[in-house]
C-alpha cells in the first residue's frame, strides 16, 4: 500500500497562494512517486487548486462536508459539489470541529458514510486529549471514537481500501510536541486491532492509518518506519510547498 500524506491547510491560503503552491508543489511531484500526496485547501480555494493540480498525481481533499446529499444547510457543502470540483477524500472529525465545534459523533458517523456511498475516501481523525492522556484513557477515547464513527456501516465498506484513519493525538496538533514514534505505533496498532475486533478481519485487510501531530521533515521518517503507520496528515508543515515536498520525500527515503 502506498503512504497516504495529506497536507491539512485549515483556515490559511487564498486564490493567488493557492495558485503559487500549487505550481510549487506540481515541480516536485515526480519525486513522490510511491507516495499518494493530496492538498487539503478551505472550500473557497478548492476550485482554485482544482484547475491548478488538473493533470497532476497530487490529489484534492476537502476538510468537512455534510452528509446529506443537498437541501436547506446555510454554510454547508455536500459531497456531489466536492466530487463536482474533483476533491476525492475528506476529512472528518478533525479534533479541532470536534472540540471547537462541538460536532456530535453521530454527525461524524453520517459523514463517513455519505463519504463512503458518495465514492470520497473519508480520513477520520481520532486521538486523546492531553488530560484523558494523562488520565491513561488513550485507548478507551480510541475504542469510543471508533465506535462513535464506524458503528453500523457494513465491515465490507471499512475495509473497501476507501477508509483512512488518523491517529492525532490532540495535544501534538500545532504544538511541536509530536507522540514518540513509539507511542504513535502502539495507538496505529490499537487502532487496527480495535476495528477488527469490532468488525472483522475484513474490515482491516485495506485500511490506512496515518499518523498527525507536529509531523515535519526531521521526523516523518521516524513514524513511517513503522509497519502500522501508512501515512501522514499534517498541518504547519504542509503550509509551504518546499518544506511538504521535502516532509514526502523524508517520508519515501524512510519506507
Ligand atoms: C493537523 O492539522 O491535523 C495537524 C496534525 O497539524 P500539525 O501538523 O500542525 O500538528
Amino acid at each position: 500500500m502506498d503512504l497516504i500524506i495529506a497536507a491539512n491547510w485549515k483556515m490559511h491560503k487564498n486564490s493567488s497562494e493557492t495558485v503559487e503552491y500549487c505550481r510549487a508543489i506540481r515541480e516536485d511531484e515526480a519525486l513522490f512517486e510511491g507516495v499518494e500526496v493530496l492538498i487539503c485547501p478551505p472550500y473557497t480555494v478548492l476550485n482554485k487548486a482544482s484547475e491548478c493540480l488538473s493533470g497532476s498525481p497530487v490529489k484534492l481533499g476537502a476538510q468537512n462536508m455534510h452528509w446529506e446529499q443537498k437541501g436547506a444547510f446555510t454554510g454547508e457543502i455536500a459531497a456531489p459539489m466536492l466530487l463536482d470540483l474533483g476533491v476525492e477524500y475528506v476529512i472528518i472529525g478533525h479534533s479541532e470541529r470536534r472540540h471547537l465545534l462541538n460536532e456530535s459523533e453521530i454527525w461524524l458517523q453520517r459523514k463517513v458514510k455519505t463519504a463512503l456511498d458518495s465514492g470520497l475516501r473519508p480520513i477520520l481523525c481520532v486521538g486523546e486529549t492531553e488530560n484523558e492522556r494523562n488520565e491513561a484513557a488513550t485507548e478507551k477515547v480510541l475504542e469510543k471514537q471508533l465506535a462513535g464513527a464506524l458503528d453500523g456501516l457494513p465491515p465490507e465498506d471499512i475495509g473497501s481500501g476507501s477508509l483512512v484513519i488518523a491517529y492525532e493525538p490532540v495535544w501534538a496538533i500545532g504544538t511541536g510536541k509530536a507522540a514518540s514514534p513509539e507511542d504513535a505505533d502502539k495507538a496505529a496498532r490499537f487502532i487496527r486491532e480495535a476495528v477488527e475486533n469490532r468488525y472483522g478481519e475484513r474490515a482491516v485487510e485495506n485500511l490506512c492509518i496515518q499518523y498527525g501531530g507536529s509531523v515535519k521533515e526531521e521526523n516523518i521518517g521516524d513514524f513511517v518506519s513503522f509497519d502500522s503507520i501508512q501515512g501522514a496528515l499534517v498541518g504547519g508543515a504542509s503550509l509551504k510547498a518546499d518544506t511538504f515536498s521535502a516532509l514526502i520525500q523524508a517520508a519515501r527515503k524512510a519506507v
